[in-house]
């Protein structure tokens, strides 16, 4: 199983976490809500086998940590992910939106100049404005839509661009969460918890509970629910060649996520 979106520093006991992860087998993607706790996340994650750790700058918290973007353009040489970016424009951001696509863009040229790495964005009532960031910048790398919500009209335009889509539970307990994973090729899909944010019943989504998406998404793509979760990871596979190389990814971290 796949969680390409989990804030694994945030779960008040994230070793035990990993652990658990790590023993089911689970490929995760550790985002990171500012260059701050890279490190920190980074030392939690340790040499688990399966697990990757993303340089991230939230767009929620870009208005009190745009300070730490020349500690994100250092730490850019350490990762092949970048994640949690992007921006967000709900109306307690408003303030923050212009700073949040200054940033944004800065970050997105960083990457770009670095060679291009696999982004994980946030673009939640902003996906327009993601999208034309990342027109602006092709070369930063592969972009990753987490929880995408825009319109139909959006999909379309991030399709053509060539996004990828990491799609949850949550995302999918909504009709229109599902109508938009429904028009996503299913060749650019993987799934996520954005946990421990998500929650069930009061209690946060772990990394394997990304196995409570397959039966929709086998639905969707009318095959049985083993199949789908081999679709999954063989997109993940696909997505790793696709972002080049890997000649960026350090030494613990040359084996495919
Ligand atoms: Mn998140």
């Amino acid at each position: 199983m796949i969680d390409f979106h989990c804030h694994i520093d945030l779960y008040p006991d994230p070793r035990a976490v990993l652990d658990q992860a790590e023993a089911r087998g689970a490929h995760v993607l550790a985002v990171t809500t500012t260059p701050k706790a890279w490190s920190g996340t980074c030392k939690l994650v340790g040499s688990r086998r399966r697990i990757r750790t993303g340089l991230g700058l939230h767009p929620e918290l870009v208005a009190e940590r745009h300070g730490e973007l020349p500690l994100f353009a250092y730490l850019l040489g350490e990762t092949r992910y970048v994640g949690e970016i992007g921006l967000d424009g709900g109306p307690h951001m408003r303030g923050s939106f212009k700073l949040q696509e200054k940033v944004l863009e800065e970050i997105l040229q960083h990457c770009s100049a670095a060679g291009g790495r696999i982004l994980s964005l946030h673009s939640r009532r902003a996906a327009s404005g993601v999208l034309d960031r990342l027109e602006a910048n092709p070369g930063a790398g592969v972009p990753v839509l987490h929880w995408f919500s825009g319109t139909r009209k959006e999909l379309d335009r991030a399709i053509s661009m060539g996004c990828w889509f990491s799609v949850g539970p949550l995302m999918l307990a909504s009709a229109k969460g599902r109508a938009l994973v429904e028009l996503m090729p299913k060749d650019r899909v993987l799934t996520e918890t954005d946990a421990p944010f998500a929650q069930i019943d009061g209690a946060p989504l772990m990394p394997w509970d990304v196995e409570r998406a397959y039966p929709y998404l086998a639905g969707v793509w009318s095959c049985e629910v083993a199949a789908a979760s081999v679709q999954l990871h063989t997109n993940l596979t696909s997505l790793l060649k696709s972002s080049g190389s890997g000649r960026h990814v350090g030494s613990a971290s040359k084996r495919a996520l």
